[in-house]
């Protein structure tokens, strides 16, 4: 008996003419991850995507982890192919597999689909025949067709039949790289990270651009963002993170410029540099982690200073989010552990003691010009350096 896992998507099929591109680039993209499981074959018909062992090397319990981080992917589960595609092949393949995914389950119940209506039975009666052959191997199970604790499926496909017993949910959102590529504004802390998980999850392929300001902050620091990326690649696929020194233009910010406005000035020069390096790189938007009102720097005014510094769109997916809900998804994707490690930040050396929550555009303008703006840009984007993160299959 052979065990494969079939994938159902989501969103893609809502796509009219652009489909086939989604489709082929969710195959691609599972493909390439299914590479570090061993030798499978993936294929798509009638809007499943079958993944199949080829040989005693496959993982199946690796695929099946990998499979549950590919985005596009909205529910997917482990099936025995039948021994035939009959009645009798069914009920056998169904009596054979499915006692060890219904231990626990006191109550099941059956539903079949038929995409090949040549199929001798009907619907109804096939699960009623596959019913009848769980019942005969797990005498102690009942039927129960309200609520069950188990529901199992058997599903005839053309040539091919496959029975199941719970489905799990996937990723959801579209495969990554069906939408541009943006630019991730990456710090070390909870909120970046879920900012490009969730980009991410809408389809776009993801580039990142990291400040750091050597050495109020310390190699240390910068190790702990890279392996946030390392670990964010689990869902995006490998990252490229630009690594830009901002220690210069803090200290001239320091010598020359209103400490109430520093955060602001700051946040300027990385909107700027990360707007350059983006457009060099073939990026479209800005992302970042941003949550209204969460510091002074996030305020609505705070916030329309900054974007000003950027001619692309800035993304800002956790802006109607609090704490508790960014959290929670670091969590789920296993960041958070890391992100909570203590160490500075460039945002957190020269701070001001009194930021300005309301700023003014032109007052923030006014303070830029005090310092040769276009300079300054230019040497960080020189010094830049990149680290190309692989993506890290567990
Ligand atoms: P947290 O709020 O959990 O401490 P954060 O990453 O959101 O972490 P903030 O100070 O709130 O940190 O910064 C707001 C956003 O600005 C970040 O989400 C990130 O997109 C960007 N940012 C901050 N510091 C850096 C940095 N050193 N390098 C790159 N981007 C940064
Ligand atoms: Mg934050």
């Amino acid at each position: 008996m052979k065990e494969f896992i079939l994938c159902k998507y989501g969103e893609i099929i809502l796509k009219g003419a652009n489909r086939a591109t989604f489709e082929a680039q969710l195959v691609k993209e599972l493909r390439f991850r299914l590479s570090f499981c061993g030798n499978f074959s993936v294929t798509r018909s009638q809007s499943v995507i079958y993944i199949e062992p080829l040989d005693g090397d496959a993982d199946i319990d690796a695929a099946d982890e990998a499979v549950s981080r590919v985005f596009g992917i909205i529910a997917y589960n482990r099936a025995a192919q039948a021994e035939s595609c009959t009645v009798e092949g069914i009920c056998k393949t169904a009596a054979e597999y499915l006692p060890e995914k219904l231990a626990g389950a006191r109550t099941f119940k059956v539903e079949s689909k038929r995409a090949d209506k040549s199929f001798p039975l009907g619907s109804i009666e096939l699960s009623r025949e596959v019913g009848g052959a769980i019942l005969s191997a797990c005498p102690k199970l009942r039927v129960d067709v309200h609520s069950p604790d188990v529901t199992v499926r058997a599903e005839v496909r053309e040539g091919a039949a496959f029975v199941h017993a719970g489905q799990k949910k996937g990723a959801g959102g579209m495969p990554v790289g069906s939408s541009d590529r943006a630019m991730l504004l990456l710090s070390g802390g909870i909120d970046s990270p879920v900012a490009g998980y969730m980009m991410a999850k809408r389809g776009v392929r993801l580039e990142a651009v990291h400040f750091e300001s050597f050495p109020y902050t310390s190699e240390r620091a910068r190790e702990k963002v890279l392996e946030l990326a390392s670990l964010m690649t689990k869902y995006t696929g490998g990252i490229n993170v630009h690594v830009v020194s901002l220690t210069h233009i803090q200290e001239e910010l320091a010598k020359h410029c209103n400490e109430d406005y520093f955060t602001l000035l700051l946040r300027r020069y990385m909107m700027t540099i990360a707007d350059r390096i983006a457009k060099e790189n073939g990026c479209g938007a800005l992302i970042t982690g941003e949550s209204l009102g969460q510091v002074a720097s996030q305020t609505m005014s705070a916030l329309g200073v900054t974007d000003a510094a950027a001619t692309m769109p800035v993304f800002r997916p956790c802006i109607g989010m609090d704490k508790a809900e960014i959290v929670k998804i670091a969590e789920h994707i296993g960041t958070f552990e890391t992100s909570i490690q203590p160490y500075e930040d460039c945002c957190t050396v020269f701070t001001p003691r009194h930021p300005r929550t309301k700023p003014e555009l032109s007052k923030v303008l006014a303070e830029e010009q005090k310092l040769d703006f276009e300079a300054l840009v230019a040497e960080a984007i020189a010094g830049a350096t990149v680290e190309r993160i692989k993506y890290r299959p567990n």
